[in-house]
């Protein structure tokens, strides 16, 4: 079409927000978030955008329990020259399952509570984990699309990334991406491993070949740990970073999984997130090979951090996992990724 050969002019044209024939891959950046938060939202975004997304141009899909209001519009469509989909989460998504019983919810609330489990009684943030962990990939906003990045408000992004990380995704046949791992608290989820246990007796060809059950329960470093967690070592992929292919979400075996984990009510009378959920299932229904380290993106979400020793990233710290207090860098379990599971 006699258009220049430059390079940048050959970038900038191939991911213009508006191309047609992109290179781009069926992707999309994805918030789950409060109205309130809109100012959070817009500062993680000034972030990716300038770290790494106004060369690639990815949409933005935002989600609500409620009508996004004009003033979200209208700050968040500002930060970013990529097109904006601002979706409201249907009731049958986020209400409370049929199943759930108010009075037991409320017991179990109390005894959370006792044992210092933060948000035991907070109600919408059960339908945060259950939603992130089996909702949000059936929104018909993301029938056509494939992969997507989590953004948090409020998280901060240091490093030039200029790759583009949906198609890395695709071409290295990876499936989940992630940039911190943590130890949970137990108390959060003491049957989350039985109920597991009971699915895998009932589905034993699910288990995938070459995963990484070895790290999802591995006891070394926090034998207490496990025993809470009977026998889950709660070492887990921080979700509010995450860049995954939908398809396995959306595969029978993880339907069946997260239906069985939904039955048994534990999002409610435990408070289960969707990162040991989504942990724990990729470690054992993935090939973990497929499961991806982004060393070079460097994230923070409060407390913690993934900082890269890198010419091309500012404003934080290599070598620390947290700023906050000394016990914290006892959270940090992704040594035992890279002995259990996979050594880059
Ligand atoms: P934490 O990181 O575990 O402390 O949980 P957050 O409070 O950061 O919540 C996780 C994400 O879900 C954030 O992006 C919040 O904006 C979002 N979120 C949590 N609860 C709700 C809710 O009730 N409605 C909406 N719209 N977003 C929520
Ligand atoms: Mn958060």
């Amino acid at each position: 079409t006699g258009e220049p050969e430059g390079i940048l002019v050959r970038t900038s044209s191939k991911y213009a927000p508006d191309a047609k024939n992109t290179d781009r891959i069926p992707a999309t950046l994805l918030a789950l978030v409060r109205n309130s938060e809109v100012d959070d939202m817009v500062a993680s975004m000034n972030d990716l955008e300038r770290t790494w997304n106004h060369k690639f141009n990815y949409p933005w899909t935002f989600f609500n329990d409620e009508p996004f209001s004009d003033e979200f519009i209208k700050k968040t469509s500002a930060a970013t020259k990529a097109k904006c989909n601002y979706e409201v989460i249907p009731d049958e998504h986020w209400a409370v399952p049929s199943w759930i019983d108010k009075d037991m919810f409320d017991a179990s609330a109390a005894v959370l509570e006792k044992n210092g489990v933060q948000y035991a009684r907070m109600m919408s943030y059960h339908q945060m984990c259950r939603w992130n962990s089996g909702m949000f990939y059936k929104h018909p906003a993301l029938k056509d699309v494939r992969y997507y990045w989590r953004v948090e408000p409020k998280v901060h992004f240091f490093c030039d990334v200029d790759y583009d990380v949906f198609r890395y995704m695709h071409d290295n046949n990876k499936t989940y991406g992630f940039t911190i791992t943590l130890y949970d608290d137990p108390k959060t989820l003491p049957t989350l491993w039985p109920e597991t246990a009971k699915f895998l007796a009932d589905h034993p060809t699910y288990l995938k070949e070459n995963n990484a059950v070895k790290w999802v329960t591995d006891s070394e470093r926090r034998p207490e740990h496990n025993l809470n967690a009977q026998g889950f070592s709660t070492c887990h992929f921080w979700t509010n970073f995450e860049v995954a292919d939908m398809e396995f979400w959306r595969s029978q075996v993880y339907d069946d999984y997260f239906n069985h984990l939904d039955k048994a009510g534990g999002f409610f009378y435990e408070r289960w997130g969707d990162a040991p959920v989504h942990s724990i299932a990729v470690g054992l229904f993935e090939d973990k090979s497929k499961i991806h380290w982004f060393r070079d993106i460097g994230y923070q979400h409060i407390p913690f951090f993934n900082c890269p020793n890198s010419p091309k990233c500012k404003g934080c710290v290599t070598g620390r996992l947290t700023d906050g207090e000394p016990f914290l860098h006892r959270e940090d379990c992704r040594p035992n990724w890279f002995k259990y599971a996979h050594m880059d």
